[in-house]
């Protein structure tokens, strides 16, 4: 009998194990003794960290697209369809086209979306860099403003808690480069106490803040968004008019784990921290952007945590004991400007320290925006 390992969410977390097992484990693949099957929405690949760069027009959304498909090991069968309900209890997944998919193992990696209707107001009256479509339209209103107030809004939990901050460093640069800097007043705002929710990164920030003249305000909790007065307010009492507003708004886990009941109240899977196990759900690994964990939700999370779940799930398969931990690990670039980073490298036990930014590392970010298509196919 064949066991059948099933990989919901073809991102990067999903695509990473997927490609891990099928490799190691290619003769058992081939004899039948096991299968490995990929359900995901999308027939297509999106870089997301591309974003950033798309919206200040550095990049095009195509340029970061793959089709799913090619990014595929052999022995990995794609369905691309959407997952409407998980039955933990039956071990199967009923997908949108009204097929049933049944497993010996499933792996869930389906994602955080942002919630722009968790404010009123904020999806009339917000642009983002979240998504391919929000990032473009973006571009256009960034590209031809030529002076006025941009504020940025924060809500957690977000994927890539740095990437507002980068936003923010650029749109500096880009507009001293255009020579504007003076006419644009760029406002960064932080719902807790201090600009970021990792202290040594808000450390880091705030003399930069100070010398380039980037405005923030703390304790900053948007309520509502007058989407024609163009005006936030927060529970905090602050109304603060705008001419573009840049929202990230608290996301949510995937809505087939709401309505499997499989989430918290956010949508997020409660997991283990070191085995990457739903809680209960013994044949049920889970990773990214899914899991309830208190770490980053970013691609390189993911990515080491992908090795801890196809490591374990081979072994599970071979009948041994799990052999790999996640130690929650993350490694971020963090741009500072147009052609300077720094980059950020913590865990659960260990605190980020960001070196002093640099021209290098902001090409090494460059170099790894290229280099991810070899890393999500498992070479590098
Ligand atoms: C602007 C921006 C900048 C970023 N920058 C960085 C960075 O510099 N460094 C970094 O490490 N990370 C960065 N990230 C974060 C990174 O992209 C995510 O954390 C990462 O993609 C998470 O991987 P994942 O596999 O958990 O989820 P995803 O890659 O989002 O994949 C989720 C998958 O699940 C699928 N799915 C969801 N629901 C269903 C369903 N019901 N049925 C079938 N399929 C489903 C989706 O179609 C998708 O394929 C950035 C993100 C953004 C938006």
């Amino acid at each position: 009998m064949s066991k059948d390992v099933v990989i919901l969410g073809g991102g990067t977390g999903g695509t990473m194990v997927a490609n891990h097992i099928a490799r190691t484990m290619r003769n058992e693949v081939r004899s039948g003794e096991i299968t490995i099957t990929q359900i995901t929405s999308s027939d297509k690949h999106i870089y997301q960290p591309s974003f950033l760069f798309v919206a200040i027009n550095h990049a095009r959304v195509q340029d970061y697209t793959r089709s799913q498909k090619s990014l595929l090991s052999t022995g990995v069968n794609l369905v691309v369809d959407t997952a409407t309900k998980i039955d933990a209890a039956s071990n199967t997944i009923t997908l949108q086209s009204g097929k049933t998919v049944s497993y010996d193992i499933l792996v869930i990696a389906t994602g955080a979306y942002p919630d722009f209707s968790s404010v009123p107001g904020l999806a009339e009256a917000a642009d983002n860099f979240y998504t391919p479509e929000g990032a473009e339209k973006l571009r256009d209103k960034l590209l031809s403003f030529e002076g006025g107030k941009i504020v940025i809004t924060i809500d957690v939990p977000h994927k890539c808690p740095v990437a507002p901050m980068e936003l923010v460093f650029m749109l500096d640069d880009l507009y001293r480069r255009k020579g504007i800097r003076d006419k644009v007043d760029l406002l960064y705002t932080y719902p807790i106490g201090r600009l970021h929710s990792l202290e040594p990164c808000a450390n880091w920030a705030a003399p930069k803040f100070e010398e380039l003249g980037i405005n923030s305000e703390i304790f900053f909790n948007v309520e509502s968004v007058d989407p024609d007065k163009k005006v936030v307010k927060t529970v905090e009492g602050s109304e603060v008019p705008f001419d573009i507003l840049i929202s990230i708004p608290a996301h949510r886990g995937a809505k087939v784990i709401q309505e499997s009941g499989l989430g918290d109240e956010g949508g997020f899977i409660p997991t283990n921290r070191h085995l990457l196990k739903a809680e209960g759900h013994d044949n049920i690994y889970v990773l990214g952007d899914a899991t309830n964990l208190p770490i980053s939700k970013a691609g390189s999370t993911a990515h080491y945590e992908a090795d801890v779940v196809a490591e374990n799930i081979i072994s599970e398969l071979r009948g041994l004991p799990p052999s790999h931990y996640y130690d929650g690990k993350v490694f971020c670039f963090v741009e500072a400007g147009l052609d300077s980073a720094t980059y950020i490298t913590f865990s659960y036990d260990k605190p980020p320290a960001p070196v002093p930014d640099s021209e290098m590392i902001h090409w090494f970010k460059l170099a790894f925006n290229e280099m991810y298509w070899l890393s999500v196919r498992g070479m590098l």
